[in-house]
């Protein structure tokens, strides 16, 4: 299995959803099987109770799990059909550890966050992801890196990095490039982030940039030297008028062409075959 693990910096409300659901949709269209899970920090169990004027819209699965938005653009975008457990809470992770606990599952040991917790996480991203039968699975780590509910989760994907082949999982971090008022594009809160992103040991393999209008040269540059990237691995997802243009921007930007290459998933062509 191939992970491609999707995390946020700077601020909430960049466009993780859009640009998971994206990534998802380019991959497909080069033949490969993809899922997606969807993280969400809160220790709600789901987005059932949740006040839309504070969340958005739930979303309602076929098996009936009350999720968020994010997994209707990944059903539409990915033309798929997800379940309940492809959104891991807080909330889902610590009930069914309590339950464990209760049933003397720990055999006694003292139940903690590493590594009962982020074992918890391991196992239902795993078995999500092998039960769904894909070649590469999506996770979008909802909330911004530093928040402190998305510590346990972060921890458990840096484990993960740890326990599977480099090959099998590429880290994805979306990032906002916001403008100056003489119109220069700023990287600093770029930095920052993947700074911050650094020491809890997860490193970055793209960047994408998330901006008003195309990234300069000079900024992709800027980005790759400061937050150690190949520049093909600096990604413009600049404002699109039409949130379904997104996969034609990413692709054109080769996003799913480094992904392959990174995850070694790029198919011998017919020319490479005959050597
Ligand atoms: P997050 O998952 O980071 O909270 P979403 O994927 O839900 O963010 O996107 C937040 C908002 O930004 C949505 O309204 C989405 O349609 C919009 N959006 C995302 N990417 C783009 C883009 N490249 N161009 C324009 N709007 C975008």
């Amino acid at each position: 299995m191939k992970y491609i693990i999707v995390t946020g910096g700077v601020m909430s409300g960049l466009g993780k959803g859009i640009t998971t659901a994206s990534v998802g949709r380019n991959l497909k269209n080069k033949g490969y099987n993809v899922t997606a899970i969807k993280i969400d920090p809160y220790i709600n169990i789901d987005a059932g109770t949740m006040s839309p004027y504070q969340h958005g819209e739930v979303y309602v699965l076929k098996d009936g799990g009350e999720v968020d938005l994010d997994l209707g653009n990944y059903e539409r975008f990915l033309d798929t059909e997800l379940t309940r457990d492809h959104n891991l809470t807080t909330g889902k992770v610590y009930q069914s550890v309590i339950n464990k606990e209760r049933r003397g599952e720990y055999l006694g040991k003292t139940v903690q966050i590493i590594p009962h917790i982020t074992n918890e996480i391991k196992e239902r991203i795993r078995r999500v992801a092998a039960k769904s039968g894909a070649d590469v699975c999506l996770i979008e780590v909802g909330g911004t890196v530093g928040d402190i509910e998305s510590m346990p989760f972060l921890e458990a994907v840096r484990q993960m990095y740890r326990e599977e082949s480099p090959e099998n999982i590429a880290f994805l971090h979306v990032t906002l490039v916001p403008m100056d008022s003489q119109g220069d594009q700023k990287t600093k809160p770029t930095q920052h982030s993947v700074k911050e992103l650094r020491e809890l040991g997860l490193t970055p393999h793209v960047i994408v940039a998330r901006c008003k209008s195309a990234l300069m040269e000079s900024t992709r540059s800027k980005i790759a030297l400061f937050c150690d990237v190949p520049v093909e691995a600096v990604i413009s997802a600049h404002d699109s008028a039409d949130i379904y243009e997104v996969p034609l921007q990413l692709e054109n930007e080769g996003l799913s062409e480094f992904l392959l290459k990174k995850l070694d998933l790029v198919k011998p062509t017919t020319e490479d075959a005959k050597w």
